[in-house]
């Protein structure tokens, strides 16, 4: 399983396939990708292997210097088109990959089912998606913040990265468990399952550690944040 994120200058899509095919062995059963193109997500998932994603992905734009990458290796629900990643929220505003296991994903589920949630998929990580978007919602609080607050809520082990259409010159990624890393350019931010799909762009790399996230802004500084210091706004 992996992760790739690409957001500066670029065409994204080209860096992310080939981010995910140096991430291979790794091993995974499905592939997808999400790219903004400025106003709207395109998105392409589909079970198989990234050259099966990279055929679907034909079918739609593949326009936009930043975009999310996902290899998956099922653990909540089979391997088919719908349980690939990207996962959307139900708003349709927010979009996750995610590496790893949400262990207490039912029991949100069945709460964020009450409040009116409709999930596509089988996946733990659909659950995580909406659970930072009910926070976003009902606590007013940036991107970044809701997934702090969410992930306070979550057991489990996770690589994420989360991107809103409504603040698309940022990721946010955090982890514990499963490896991430930040490559920073000029202008340009890479982020990976390891550095083998940003290394030819960059050698200035930030490993996160675990129960760490960052928020990564294009024109900004990193801001890293450990996901239990809830301090920050
Ligand atoms: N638990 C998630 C799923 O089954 C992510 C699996 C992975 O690590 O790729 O979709």
């Amino acid at each position: 399983c992996g992760i790739v994120g690409y957001i500066g200058y670029r065409d994204a899509f080209p860096i992310i396939i080939k981010g995910l095919q140096r991430l291979e062995y790794r091993g995974y059963d499905s592939a997808g990708i999400a790219l903004f193109d400025g106003s709207q997500i395109n998105l392409a998932k589909t079970k198989g292997k990234v050259e099966d994603l990279k055929k679907k992905a034909e079918g739609i734009s593949q326009k936009g210097s930043i975009g999310i990458g996902h290899t998956r290796w099922a653990t909540h629900g089979v391997p088919n088109d719908v349980n690939s990643h990207p996962h959307y929220s139900n708003s349709g505003e927010l979009v996750i990959i995610h590496n790893g296991i949400i262990e207490n994903y039912e029991a949100i589920k069945q709460e964020l089912t009450k409040r009116g949630y409709k999930f596509q998929s089988d996946t733990d990580t659909e659950v995580l998606i909406n659970l930072i978007e009910e926070v976003k919602k009902t606590e007013g609080v940036k991107l970044g913040k809701a997934v702090q607050i969410a992930l306070n809520q979550v057991v489990g082990a996770y690589a994420i990265a989360v991107f809103d259409i409504k603040k698309p010159d940022e990721i946010v990624v955090a982890k514990l468990g499963s490896p991430l890393a930040i490559g920073i350019g000029e202008k340009e931010f890479f982020i990976a399952s390891d550095a083998s799909p940003f290394i030819e762009f960059t050698n200035n790399a930030v490993y996160l550690e675990d129960e760490e996230m960052a928020i990564i802004r294009l024109g900004k500084e990193i801001k890293l944040r450990k996901i239990k210091d809830d301090s920050v706004a």
